[in-house]
């Protein structure tokens, strides 16, 4: 049994080669070709659209040669992006020829005890249990070619199978990280249900109106629980406003919080954590691991929290509202102060253009 299905995974791999070999080399070609353009005319949205464009191109193409989800690819390549650190104007900032984030450490690539870390010879890669293959048919495995990286993921995740179960145990294997495995899995969900890598969009936590009131209070002092420091905006609003999703994302957290009463906690897809309080109540429609639209009714304004769960009315009804990044081993709030006008103000344009 073992030695059939050792058989079979070396028949695949072979029959996966070849088709990298086959598709890949035009892919990488059009891949240049979009970016050259995108990086000419800077961060202007149809270069960006090319961008994105030639990304999807080179996921499907993938998938085709190897049978993984495209949205697989994608869900990996985008988490990559979302914690790789600013590093410009040093050597290692990212390469800006390629599509893909994925940045693969040389000692993973090539192999923790090849001599020579910036290898790119498959054979000695694979003597030395490096994960580097060549994906795009020029004989090197290159660690910084979009090819060859997405093909050697691929290996990797062949490793363990198809299902969804084989891929998050994959990722685990990968990172050995929990975090990063849960944001991949949520990443992938995201693309595949939505079909597209365009995630972007926006809505006010409240109906916009004039029944609400805010200001900035990034970093001010708090009234219970000792000295921290208020990482975020309070909306007062009258008791039972509907309270909306201002993202596309995807139900991380629901249910009671000490501090924050009931509260729900939404991940968007370029890695930041919505974090809404003191609901009066949930969406009945809402559960973890659910997918939801900006604007999407998620639950009310209350005044809960602040204590055990029920707890209520010790503070005016108002929508606390926190936006977190993830960095990969540390989560960081910023203020949302700035954006939450710019989506109000979004939305007021919007309506005004509506009624012309
Ligand atoms: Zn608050």
């Amino acid at each position: 049994m073992l030695v059939l299905s050792k058989r079979k995974a070396k028949w695949r791999a072979l029959l996966c080669l070849s088709a990298a070999v086959m598709l890949c080399s035009p892919v990488r070609q059009a891949a240049a070709a979009a970016i050259a353009p995108a990086v000419q005319s800077g961060s202007s949205s149809a270069a960006k659209d090319d961008v994105a464009a030639a990304r999807k191109e080179l996921y499907e193409q993938m998938s085709a040669a190897t049978g993984i989800p495209w949205f697989r690819f994608a869900a990996i390549d985008q988490y990559e992006r979302t914690i790789a650190k600013k590093k410009s104007g040093t050597a290692e900032a990212p390469v800006k020829s390629r599509l893909t984030g994925i940045q693969i450490p040389a000692p993973v690539w090539a192999g923790p005890l090849n001599p020579d870390q910036a290898d790119m010879s498959p054979d000695s890669i694979r003597f030395f249990g490096g994960m580097g293959h060549d994906g795009s048919g020029d004989g090197l495995a290159d660690p910084d070619n979009d090819a060859d990286l997405l093909y050697s993921m691929a290996r990797h995740l062949l490793k363990y199978g198809n299902s969804a179960s084989d891929f998050s145990i994959a990722i685990w294997e990968y990172y050995h990280n929990g975090r990063a495995a849960q944001r991949v899995g949520q990443f992938a969900k995201l693309y595949e249900h939505f079909g597209r890598l365009d995630l972007a969009g926006s809505a006010f936590p409240l109906p916009i109106g004039n029944s609400y009131a805010y200001r900035s209070t990034w970093g001010t002092g708090r009234s219970w629980g000792g000295a921290r420091i208020h990482e975020g905006t309070d909306l007062f609003a009258p008791h039972g406003m509907p309270v909306r999703s201002t993202c596309f994302g995807i139900v991380e957290t629901k249910g009671w919080n000490r501090y924050g009463g009931w509260r729900i906690g939404i991940r968007d897809i370029e890695n930041r954590y919505h974090y809404y309080a003191h609901l009066s109540g949930y969406d009945k429609s809402i559960g973890r691991g659910d997918i939801v639209t900006p604007g999407q009714q998620i639950g009310w304004v209350g005044s809960s929290g602040y204590g055990s769960p029920g707890t209520q009315g010790k503070f005016p009804p108002h929508l606390h509202y926190g936006i977190y990044r993830d960095r990969g081993i540390t989560e960081w709030a910023f203020d949302p102060y700035p954006l939450l006008k710019q989506w109000e103000n979004q939305e007021y344009r919007a309506r005004k253009n509506k009624k012309k």
